[in-house]
């Protein structure tokens, strides 16, 4: 006999599809996109909710996000170069500079995409699945060269940013006060190669530039 939690089935990519799921401090049914997600903060009561195997956990808090225009948001549809990206969380880091937001959404195909928003620039990137980089990258430069696949990027920015606030899904933990390091290098004409690290892991993202311009946003309807 096949025993499955009717809540939640996973589809033939592995992917986990939440057909009914609820915030555990209020009840509030979350937002669609968190189907594709690991995270969602709910709407009603902003705590911020961990989906894990077989429960859903209160995950902290979802921080302080002033509103400022922006190009686009939670909901809206985003098409730049060949890709149409449903925008569903929403994330601020404070850095030297100031802010930027990070985006995270699906394309058509349900694949998970990061679109980050700083200062009217924006970067539309896919997570990279190359062990390829050795740690020792870790201690670059401004300016440095690394070589991946043929490619040669060439680094531009080194930073550590604080996670100051969260909305809506994503498909990984993000804590409000956490920081990351990253590092990002630019590619051959407008591609763009982030490497984000931490102690004892790291994750590349790579994708494009984006002039601001070049970018349809339909509105979430
Ligand atoms: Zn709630």
């Amino acid at each position: 006999m096949i025993c499955y939690r009717p809540e939640r089935i996973s589809d033939w990519s592995g992917v986990v599809i939440v057909t009914d799921f609820h915030c555990p401090n209020c009840g509030t049914p979350v937002n669609e996109l968190a189907r594709y997600a690991r995270m969602t903060v709910c709407e009603a009561c902003d705590t911020a909710i961990l989906i894990e195997d077989d429960a859903v956990r209160a995950a902290g808090v979802k921080g302080v996000m002033h509103d400022t225009v922006s190009l686009f948001d939670i909901g809206d549809t985003v098409k730049a170069g060949g890709q149409v990206i449903t925008l569903g969380g929403k994330a601020r880091f404070s850095y030297g500079r100031g802010f930027w937001d990070e985006f995270w959404g699906v394309d058509e195909k349900n694949a998970p995409v990061w679109v980050s928003l700083d200062e009217g620039d924006v970067a539309i990137q896919r997570e990279l699945d190359d062990r390829s980089l050795s740690s020792a990258v870790q201690k670059a430069r401004i300016g440095d060269a690394i070589r991946m696949g043929g490619t040669e990027y060439v680094i531009t920015e080194i930073e550590q940013a604080e996670c100051v606030a969260l909305r809506g899904v994503f498909d990984h933990e993000l804590k409000v006060g956490e920081t990351y390091n990253f590092f990002n290098a630019s590619g051959r004409g407008s591609a763009i190669l982030s490497y984000e690290y931490w102690d004892g892991g790291a994750q590349l993202y790579l994708g494009d530039w984006f002039n601001p311009f070049d970018i349809v946003v339909e509105p979430a309807s």
